[in-house]
């Protein structure tokens, strides 16, 4: 890798969002004199009688949960997106809105509401990514859903209201902004090479240094993407040109599952900490569309920066010019893997 990525300020290019992010690693060592989060490492209970997604509980909807054993799904009892809203546009000079119709669910990884995915075992995750395979088929075969947005939000500093493990689904008309994005920089490019994108992209990465590479198996890479944001931002990707979730085999569903244990287990040992963050799966629109150049990854964005107490703001520059990060991805990936 060349010597001045890591000692002198510059910005990386995102290959799937088109969108630059500016790396500063001379800023890494700077002290930090601003707000620490607080930690709660306190170990939870199995059962917890207040909890809306445990087991046998009384939903505020007034209804019960089942007493389920592995993973359960349920309609949000307050959806964002409503399945039953009419269709309308607003076309007033510069004022444009359009009805948005979807369907949001919750899923509950397990009844064990001490447990994430980093405690889990592999076949306990591996039967998240089968209902994550399940929901993504049942949701998305819909007539009016062109996209099945999965995605887990952990921890109290990322506005999850519930320690209880979980995920959700949004699934929608149109496609969100992210995908938006690398549909069209995929598209291009398979048009283009008539390959896919990030999947010369992981070739790329699995010929070079290495750097930052975390983990690979048979039929996954765990790496931090050069244009990382988020400083221990990581993603998880199949080597094998994937479309969806859909298109895994039995064997590939459970290294996935290996790969997002290896990870979130990584993750909670490197601050010492329930580590927080924001995961997701991009993947092929449901639009009945020609979308060969997906190439399916998950995500996932932690706030944590130095500490189980020191987050990353995106606040000023952030917010009014591009992304900004200090620690390099190449060092991200080099903390990371030595904790395997
Ligand atoms: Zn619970």
């Amino acid at each position: 890798m060349d010597k001045n990525l890591e000692d002198y300020s510059h910005k990386r290019f995102n290959i799937l969002t088109g969108e630059w992010v500016l790396v500063s690693p001379h800023r890494s060592k700077r002290p930090w004199q601003g707000q620490n989060e607080a930690v709660n490492n306190e170990k939870r209970p199995s059962y917890d009688e207040s909890c809306y997604l445990c087991a046998t509980n009384t939903r505020i909807s007034g209804d019960v949960n089942p007493d389920y054993k592995g993973t359960y799904v349920f309609t949000n009892d307050f959806a964002a997106l409503q399945s039953d809203s009419p269709s309308f546009e607003v076309n007033d000079g510069l004022l444009q809105a359009q009805s948005e119709t979807g369907i949001c669910k919750v899923i509950c990884f397990s009844p064990d509401h001490s447990k994430s995915l980093a405690d889990m075992d592999v076949p306990g995750i591996t039967e998240v990514v089968t209902t994550w395979q399940r929901e993504y088929k049942e949701i998305g075969s819909k007539e009016a859903i062109n996209y099945v947005q999965i995605f887990e939000n952990k921890g109290a500093v990322m506005g999850c209201s519930n320690p209880h493990p979980h995920g959700q689904i949004w699934s929608q008309s149109s496609l969100p902004n992210e995908v938006f994005k690398k549909d069209n920089t995929q598209k291009a490019y398979f048009a283009d090479k008539k390959s896919s994108l990030l999947g010369d992209y992981l070739s790329q990465e699995l010929n070079g240094d290495r750097d930052r590479i975390i983990y690979e198996n048979d039929a996954f890479v765990v790496l931090i993407p050069f244009w990382a944001v988020w400083p221990f931002e990581a993603m998880i990707a199949p080597k094998r040109h994937l479309n969806s979730i859909l298109d895994m085999t039995e064997e590939e569903a459970t290294l996935y599952a290996e790969a997002i244990s290896v990870l979130t287990k990584a993750y909670d040992a490197l601050f010492n900490t329930s580590f927080p963050y924001s995961s997701g799966i991009h993947q092929a629109p449901t639009d009945g569309q020609d979308n060969s150049h997906w190439h399916w990854h998950m995500s996932f964005y932690p706030p944590l920066l130095r500490s189980a107490t020191v987050k990353k703001f995106m606040v000023g520059y952030e917010m009014f010019g591009t992304p900004q990060r200090d620690i390099t991805a190449e060092g991200a990936a080099q903390r990371l893997r030595d904790l395997l």
